[in-house]
């Protein structure tokens, strides 16, 4: 018999409600502080720096929000994207699992970054905001959000990580494209990324490092507002529509998964996957296990501290209660740069502190031979932040082989890599390699935090 190949839905087929999937989690987050007091954060506060529509949801307990009509319509460009059945990769392996892939790389940008772009800049258009700032690591999130901001009629800044913004032009050209404006950070252009550039001359720049600056300049222009593209529980939250149609196309295939898997930066594409099967993890007993695929040269699942630490580099945003590396921390210039990023979300990582998620590293050559036998497998070059789902998906399947069971596996391609041929030709002239972090750098920068 033959397999169906993909599985697709209609648009009215489209979710209509985002997930909020701390409605169900049997221990909640801890609140996050300010860092200065070290009360609680309020929403008011929250608002000084993101949308009041990012702040509601942030604060929110409520276990479903709606989708705004504006947001759905956009959506659409895209949305549903495919539900797909690995099957030549199932061949190449010779495994008797089932393996499924969410293509998320269907999105104009190429990458699951649209699904908070389109909401974050509808929030701050509905608010009469007229500028946003941002940062991007690949440049993934800079061009989701440039496309939302330009869609939505705000002018945009984004903050690109340096050594990304020298290996991947194109993205930039991207984002000029779409009409925003794109600085190398660390830059001059900000006081912190003078400071910056003053303490670490020829640094390679970092995520944290982009988030001070943007986080500066919003805070420094009037109608201005910032937005991050991982992390946050409000990114996280707009992620879920990826795994509630997942949910619908699984149905489908007449299948359930028995293991998730997405790769981690902060966590926004994992949680979109994961979530709404995690759902019947903590509601009905299911026992589907999830897995979190992080770069060896960044694993703060694996080996970070659970401790309040900041969002950026240099301490001015809320402390977040998260699996970190240290906001000090500056992760390997490896080549997939969405990954590059020192901490997790909150709510990733009280279900990981609670043991709903499995962390797992994954070496930089590793990912790319994973990410390359998936391209002669399945067609589509992964981004190299993808090819770490890909790799773990192999590594279970093979495992499944060797057990002689017929496992489910889904994982969440985060991303297709066409802008990122670079960093394949890197891999293919034997210039990339392994770079496991040593234990004293990151002990070193958590040192200081507090645990919890
Ligand atoms: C940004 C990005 C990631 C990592 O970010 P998460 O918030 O952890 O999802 C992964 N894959 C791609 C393609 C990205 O652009």
């Amino acid at each position: 018999m033959k397999v169906t190949k993909k599985i697709v839905l209609e648009e009215h087929d489209m979710p209509t409600r985002w997930y909020n999937i701390v409605a169900d989690m049997p221990n909640k987050p801890l609140p996050m502080l300010n860092p200065t007091t070290k009360q609680p954060t309020t929403k008011e506060e929250f608002e000084v720096l993101f949308s009041k529509g990012a702040a509601e949801q942030e604060f929110s307990t409520e276990r479903w929000i709606d989708i705004p009509d504006e947001v759905r319509d956009l959506y659409r460009i895209y949305r549903p994207t495919p539900l797909v059945r690995a099957s030549g990769l199932e061949k190449a392996l010779d495994t008797p699992a089932k393996i499924y892939f969410k293509n998320e790389s269907v999105s104009p940008v190429g990458s699951h970054k649209l699904n908070s772009a389109i909401p974050q800049a509808y929030y701050n258009k509905i608010q009469g905001i007229k500028h946003l700032t941002t940062e991007t690591g690949a440049g993934q999130w800079g061009s989701a959000l440039s496309i939302a901001s330009k869609h939505f009629g705000l002018d945009l800044t984004v903050f690109m990580v340096k050594v990304s913004y020298e290996q991947k032009p194109y993205r930039k050209s991207v984002m000029h494209t779409y009409g925003a404006t794109v600085i190398p950070s660390p830059s001059m252009t900000t006081g912190i990324g003078r400071q910056f550039n003053q303490d670490y001359p020829n640094t390679a720049g970092s995520l944290g490092m982009a988030i001070s600056e943007a986080v500066e300049q919003a805070l420094n222009q009037p109608d201005t507002r910032y937005a991050l593209g991982s992390t946050m529980s409000h990114v996280c939250l707009h992620q879920t529509i990826i795994g509630e149609e997942a949910r619908k196309q699984m149905e489908i295939a007449g299948d359930y998964p028995d293991i998730v898997i997405g790769c981690f930066g902060g966590g926004s594409n994992f949680a979109g996957i994961s979530f709404p099967f995690m759902r019947d993890n903590l509601v009905n007993g299911a026992k589907t296990r999830f897995i979190a695929a992080e770069p060896a040269s960044c694993p703060k699942l694996t080996r970070g501290q659970y401790a309040y630490d900041f969002g950026d580099a240099q301490g001015v945003t809320p402390l977040i209660p998260m699996y970190t590396l240290g906001h000090g921390f500056q992760p390997a210039a490896i080549h997939a740069g969405g990954l590059r990023y020192h901490g997790a979300g909150s709510y990733v990582s009280q279900l990981a502190h609670d043991g709903y998620i499995e962390g797992r590293d994954v070496n930089q050559l590793d990912a790319f031979k994973a990410g390359i036998l998936f391209s002669q497998a399945e067609g589509i070059i992964p981004a190299p932040e993808s090819t770490h789902a890909i790799c773990v998906a192999i590594q279970e399947a093979l495992k499944a082989k060797e057990e002689g069971t017929e496992k489910v596996i889904l994982f969440n391609l985060s991303g297709h890599g066409l802008i990122d041929m670079a960093s394949y030709d890197r891999y293919f002239a034997g210039d990339l390699n392994n770079y496991i972090v040593p234990q004293e750098l990151i002990d070193e920068n958590v040192n200081d935090l507090m645990k919890l």
